[in-house]
């Protein structure tokens, strides 16, 4: 992605080498209203406590605190650059959308952290990966996370990262639509399993937005060769089955929380191809 001296977010939040235990980052309800995208523990990944983008923030952990100023490397600032970079653009573009609509969009704050954090939706370590909390409007990342999609998932890139980036922003377009409140409903009132349903809907549109965000960055031809691939392979690896098989053997598909590789692959093609929110409503979808 060309994103090299280009205007960053003046949203975001460094919080790295503060620890979460005094990250300030408001007051803790735990599992309570703000938390429900994320709190919705997957014990069936084992090695778990896998995020946002992969599974389930667990929440209530121990913050550890540390007084060291946090150092960083050369390729940190930048990436921590890039990454402000990115969320500059979901600005731009979110702004635009909207305003077609009508309607006004409100920037979320992105917060950098290392090792665990504060959030209204309560204490994550980095072990969940990047994760959006409705409760404060923030996107929470530790750039470690980075290197796990490229090692772990076997999904190297900026554009993959950018991606991931676009899909916590989707969180947040979801918020400002209403959607997430519409999540919440059927959480209270539905079963695990109908819930989970529910859930993987919601997950693959924000695929999808994050996908229209991609369609709009090529618009304005920030793409590079092989940034696309990039995207769809991040998205494939943290389809819930191969995550389930790679961390048990075997998928269990009633547990299913984010849609499987090939729906996570196929909502943010469309998005990317059509490029509105229009065509998103996955919840209406008779196939996903
Ligand atoms: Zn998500």
């Amino acid at each position: 992605m060309k994103w090299q001296g280009r205007r960053g977010s003046s949203n975001v939040e460094d919080r790295r080498g503060s620890g979460g235990g005094r990250g300030g980052g408001g007051k803790l309800i735990g599992g309570g209203i703000g938390g429900i995208i994320l709190v919705v523990v997957v014990t069936l990944l084992s090695g778990g406590n896998v995020g946002d983008i992969l599974g389930n923030l667990t929440s209530g952990g121990t913050a550890a605190t540390t007084d060291t100023p946090y150092q960083e490397t050369a390729e940190e600032q930048e990436l921590a650059q890039f990454v402000s970079v990115v969320l500059a653009d979901t600005e731009d573009v979110w702004s635009e959308l909207f305003a077609r609509q009508g309607l006004t969009y409100t920037d979320p704050t992105l917060v950098l952290y290392s090792g665990s954090v504060n959030s209204a939706c309560g204490t994550a370590s980095s072990a969940v990966g990047p994760f959006y909390c409705p409760g404060d409007s923030k996107l929470y990342i530790d750039l470690s996370f980075y290197d796990e999609l490229q090692q772990r998932f076997k999904a190297p890139g900026d554009f993959a990262m950018a991606y991931v980036i676009a899909h916590e922003v989707g969180h947040h377009v979801q918020t400002l639509l209403g959607t997430t409140k519409e999540l919440d409903a059927y959480r209270r009132t539905l079963s695990e399993t109908e819930y989970n349903k529910y859930q993987v809907r919601f997950e693959l549109q924000a695929d999808y937005l994050a996908g229209v965000w991609a369609n709009h960055a090529q618009g304005m031809n920030l793409l590079e060769e092989g940034d696309l691939e990039e995207a769809l392979t991040a998205a494939s690896a943290v389809g819930d089955d191969t995550i389930q098989k790679q961390a048990q053997g075997y998928a269990v598909p009633d547990s299913f929380t984010h849609g499987t590789s090939e729906q996570r692959k196929r909502w943010f093609y469309k998005g990317f191809n059509n490029g509105t929110i229009a065509g998103g409503d996955t919840f209406k979808a008779t196939e996903l």
